[in-house]
């Protein structure tokens, strides 16, 4: 039985570009609008001769009462089925209250996560990077899903952690 790393966070913080570069493949849709992704997707793949199955979440609806709910939900299911969770952070925007609510689900539910502070593209952002250090979970590792930047250290924590 592989190893289950779940993508979670908010929407529009790059799970789905993130798990393309996990990929080495455009297969997740991106899109600029939010909940795009469907429920839960399952992808099989490989780093560093390890295999192991990335999950991609989205799907919540674009509602501005549900939102938060939605992003719950579906973080929880997410949660539950991993091995290994990858919270993704949008660095630029920083800590969201939404982003506070998930860090409560992975605290409750035990699992090993791994910070992902995504959309830092380059070294003059570094530092919106370290700011996540605020959300209790240890170190954020700063990554550019965009343009790869950062994405091997952070599949090295992450297959560190299954
Ligand atoms: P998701 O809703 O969390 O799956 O987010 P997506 O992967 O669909 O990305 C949302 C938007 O953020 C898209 O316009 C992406 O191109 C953009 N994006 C994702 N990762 C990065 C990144 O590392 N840097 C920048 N600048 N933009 C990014
Ligand atoms: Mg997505």
């Amino acid at each position: 039985v592989l190893p289950v790393v779940a993508i979670i966070g908010r929407p529009n913080v790059g799970k789905s570009t993130l798990v393309n570069r996990v990929l080495g493949r455009r297969e997740a849709v991106v899109q600029d609008v939010p909940g795009v992704t469907r429920d839960r997707v399952r992808y099989t793949t490989e780093w560093a001769g390890t295999p192991f199955v990335v999950v991609d979440t989205g799907g919540w609806e674009v509602d501005v009462h549900g939102l938060d709910a939605r992003v719950a939900e579906q973080a929880e299911i997410a949660i539950e089925l991993a091995d290994v969770v990858v919270f993704v952070v949008d660095a630029s925007v920083g800590a969201t209250g939404t982003d506070e609510a998930v860090v409560k689900l992975i605290r409750r539910s035990g699992k090993p996560v791994v910070l992902a502070a995504n959309k830092v593209d380059d070294e003059r952002t570094e530092a919106d990077a370290a700011a996540l250090w605020s959300l209790g979970l240890g170190e954020p590792h700063p990554v550019s899903a965009l343009h790869g930047r950062g994405s091997g250290d952070l599949l090295d924590a992450v297959l560190k952690a299954v």
